[in-house]
């Protein structure tokens, strides 16, 4: 789960943190109340959407030499007239995708003095099966163009769980980092905070760019875009109330509801398998034959009929979805039980367009008569090849 830039401010803010002061805004009328609490003289107002970017990005509605999502300005007037201009308008930047994304929400924050901006981040290091920090001078730019123009200037340091963060490491960072004096004091207590929450939040990915050195010396946690481990929100109520529903997509949404593993794509095949190494493999042969998936679905391995009724439900309701493929492998979940499901499914919300099934596995049969006798006009398949070429043919020919 994704949280805004704000949010994850203020959570940072709660273990340490150096952050300025801001203000989050829904409305353009809530804008100069929110400048007033802030020192000045300069002012930021910032985009809060689930990506990054912002600063470059640009509005799909405004002038195309309009400023980007993130403004820096001089007057309480500037902050009301550029809060105007920004909300409810779509952004797109690097990370949104083409169709961007509404900004519905904005950070009034006080704007800072900067010398140096640096790039700070915390993730999972599969590699080497540890938390690591990678830090880089060049902050403010993305991370990906740096790595692959001077990855000798971006540096990992992973930590030993048992340890945290030591003395060592830390001093690790600031060097890399180039940080001295009073900067590098600071740094040395910030390291270890920031460890402290990633670990005890759950987080996935916890990304700081830039970091500042202010010019009076201080450093400054400038922007915050973090991810909690889905699998660990059940830990975290407090987190869960973060959630913006409205940054989701629906069908994603309602999946989730059911605990159902599903990602919504651009194709028009909707898919409906068991397994998440299956659902891969189908949606890369149906890419081989030519189409593409609609969706990523992997139902699990033990879904229950209502499971299966709700999957087969999300993708039918998805406009796009030109075709559906049922491919299931019956290990632990038992064939029989997917054909009810997609049974029941269809008899509430009707089939308006060409359904492939394959079964394999426990009950197959049994899965295959109750498919059959139900008078359902399903293409069936064979195998997975077989699957794939049906319903590409039955889409394309549609
Ligand atoms: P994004 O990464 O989505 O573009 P950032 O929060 O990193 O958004 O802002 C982009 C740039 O805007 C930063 O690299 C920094 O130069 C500037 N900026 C952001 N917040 C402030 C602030 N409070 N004061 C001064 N400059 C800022
Ligand atoms: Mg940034």
């Amino acid at each position: 789960m994704n949280i805004h830039e704000y949010q994850a401010k203020a959570l940072l803010k709660s273990y340490g943190a150096p952050v300025a002061a801001g203000v989050a805004i829904f409305k353009a009328e809530e804008a100069e109340a929110a400048a007033k609490q802030l020192p000045g003289p300069v002012y930021v107002v910032k985009s809060q959407i689930h990506a990054g970017g912002r600063g470059k990005g640009k509005f799909k509605e405004l002038a195309p030499d309009a400023k980007g999502g993130v403004r820096v300005v001089k007057t309480i007037e500037e902050v009301v007239t550029n809060a105007k201009e920004m909300l409810g308008n779509t952004l797109v930047t690097k990370q949104t995708g083409p169709a961007g994304k509404q900004v519905n929400r904005l950070y009034i924050e006080d704007g800072a003095s900067i010398a140096r901006e640096l790039y700070l981040s915390i993730l999972v290091d599969r590699s080497v099966g540890r938390v690591a920090f990678v830090v880089s001078t060049e902050g403010g730019m993305d991370i990906e163009t740096v790595a692959e123009e001077t990855p000798e200037k971006i540096v990992t340091v992973a930590i030993d769980p048992d340890a945290g963060v030591t003395a060592e490491d830390s001093a690790r960072l600031s060097d890399a980092l180039e940080l001295e004096g009073v900067a590098r004091g600071q740094a040395s207590m910030l390291f270890p905070l920031l460890y402290k929450a990633f670990i005890e939040k759950d987080m996935s990915l916890l990304e700081i760019n830039p970091l500042v050195v202010l010019t009076d010396g201080n450093i400054r946690v400038l922007d915050a875009k973090l991810s909690i481990d889905g699998n660990a929100m059940f830990r975290h109520p407090e987190l869960l109330e973060l959630r913006d529903l409205t940054e989701e997509d629906d069908k994603e949404i309602e999946a989730s509801k059911y605990d159902l593993a599903y990602v919504a794509l651009d194709g028009n095949i909707g898919c409906m398998v068991n397994g998440a190494g299956l659902a891969m493999a189908t949606m890369d042969i149906i890419k081989l034959y030519g189409a593409e998936p609609a969706n990523f679905l992997d139902v699990g391995g033990g879904a229950s009929k209502e499971k299966v009724t709700a999957a087969f439900k999300i993708i039918t309701a998805d406009p796009a979805v030109k075709g559906i493929l049922v491919n299931i492998f019956g290990g632990i979940m038992k064939c029989d039980v997917i054909a009810e499901g997609v049974l029941a499914a269809v008899t509430e919300v009707g089939l308006k367009v060409p359904l492939v099934v394959r079964l394999e596995g426990t009950n197959v049969e049994l899965g295959k008569k109750i498919i059959s006798e139900s008078g359902l006009n399903v293409i069936p398949a064979d195998n997975l090849d077989d699957a794939a070429q049906k319903i590409v043919a039955a889409v394309k020919g549609s």
